[in-house]
């Protein structure tokens, strides 16, 4: 039986992660549960899941009333990550870069972390993986296109170049005149994924893409990334070898197997994915950079390291903020990403306290101007 933290249960990623923890009983107990600030689901799943532990992020949400017939223990604020030590793996899926310090006492920890969270290695990467070697702390990415790739990688040999697919998002053929009235509404649904806002909108103005890359470059420690667009979501991503081979995973889109796969490793455990339907094509479609450049930008990052990553999820956070409130158009959000990039010196930055204060002032920077 593995015991298994999810940070972040009240989330797409961790709701998704109970059915397959409800459906698998015998071999995972969900031992510990912690949520931003969704108190009322945290107690249902409380209620059903029986852990020995919950725990709440926001201390603002707390409310002891709601919290008396839940029996497990309780922690608040901070202190919520300390309940993850015990367990075999924690299923690290709260999203944004906000969570850098709970990720990092994890690693400190020598925990095996199954990571949804892609802000974190987007702006930290460098400095994640250093400490991750250090303490024995196993990473295995949640993440649909990093899971395919750590998975392809499995079969051994010298490797030439990761590609990870892209949707391109439900907007991929529009004009940027029609981009340009996309409502915040219209962009947080994903057409093949069932997944969070922040990441439906950063999938339709393809910055997902930019963050992936990124993500990829830490995770697997090489330069040679590139992406293909692929409409169908069905090949979750591709290695090609040293000798030409190509290794690719293919299943239907859904997110409980990347997270089963994480969770069972080295195991493998059934998730209730649908049987893969062949009757139909897979496409690749061309790459529109010149409407779409998201990617280019991660692309960029890549090669020039240090404060880019930062630089380029706080200026996306802050723009997606903007959208969501209306104050700036859709296809401003890459422009104010490209424009902050771009514009900043590229510095080395070796703490976690460095990052979280350049990513402050980033997000202050870009939301103040845009006011
Ligand atoms: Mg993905």
């Amino acid at each position: 039986m593995k015991k298994i933290a999810i940070f972040g249960s009240t989330g797409s990623i961790g709701t998704q992660a109970l059915d397959f923890i409800g459906a698998n009983e015998r071999d995972f107990k969900a031992d510990v549960l912690i949520a931003h600030g969704n108190l009322d689901l945290l107690v249902r799943q409380a209620e059903k899941f029986r852990p020995s532990a919950i725990g709440l992020l926001d201390e603002s949400a707390y409310n002891k009333d709601k919290l008396s017939n839940v029996g497990a223990k309780v922690a608040v604020g901070r202190e919520a990550v300390e309940l993850c030590y015990d367990c075999d793996t924690v299923l690290f899926s709260v999203v944004g870069a906000d969570a850098l310090y709970d990720l990092m006492r994890l690693i400190r920890r020598g925990k095996r972390i199954a990571l949804a969270n892609k802000e974190c290695l987007v702006s930290a990467g460098n400095i994640i993986m250093k400490e991750a070697k250090r303490c024995g702390a196993e990473i295995v990415p949640v993440d649909s296109e990093h899971s395919a790739v750590w998975q392809c990688l499995r079969a051994g040999g010298e490797v030439q170049k990761i590609v990870l697919t892209a949707s391109g998002g439900r907007y991929y053929r529009m004009s940027k005149e029609e981009l340009d009235e996309i409502t915040p509404e219209q962009a947080a649904v994903h057409p093949n994924w069932k997944m969070g806002k922040k990441i439906s909108i950063d999938s339709a103005t393809m910055m997902n893409k930019a963050l992936e890359l990124i993500e990829a470059r830490w995770l697997f420690d090489t330069t040679n990334i590139d992406y293909v667009v692929h409409s169908e979501s069905v090949i979750h991503s591709m290695v090609i070898m040293k000798d030409g081979a190509i290794f690719a995973e293919l299943s239907e889109p859904d997110m409980r197997l990347p997270i089963s796969i994480a969770l069972s490793y080295p195991q493998r455990t059934p998730c209730g994915i649908k049987e893969f339907a062949f009757d139909r094509p897979l496409t690749f479609l061309n790459k529109r950079e010149d409407v779409f450049f998201a990617p280019c930008l991660g692309k960029y990052c890549i090669l020039k390291g240090g404060s880019t990553g930062a630089t380029l999820d706080a200026a996306n956070e802050a723009a997606v903020k903007l959208f969501c409130e209306r104050r700036i158009k859709f296809t401003d959000i890459a422009e104010i990403v490209k424009r902050e990039l771009y514009s900043s010196d590229v510095r080395e930055i070796d703490s976690i306290d460095e990052i979280v204060r350049l990513h402050e002032e980033i997000k202050n920077k870009i939301y103040m101007n845009n006011l």
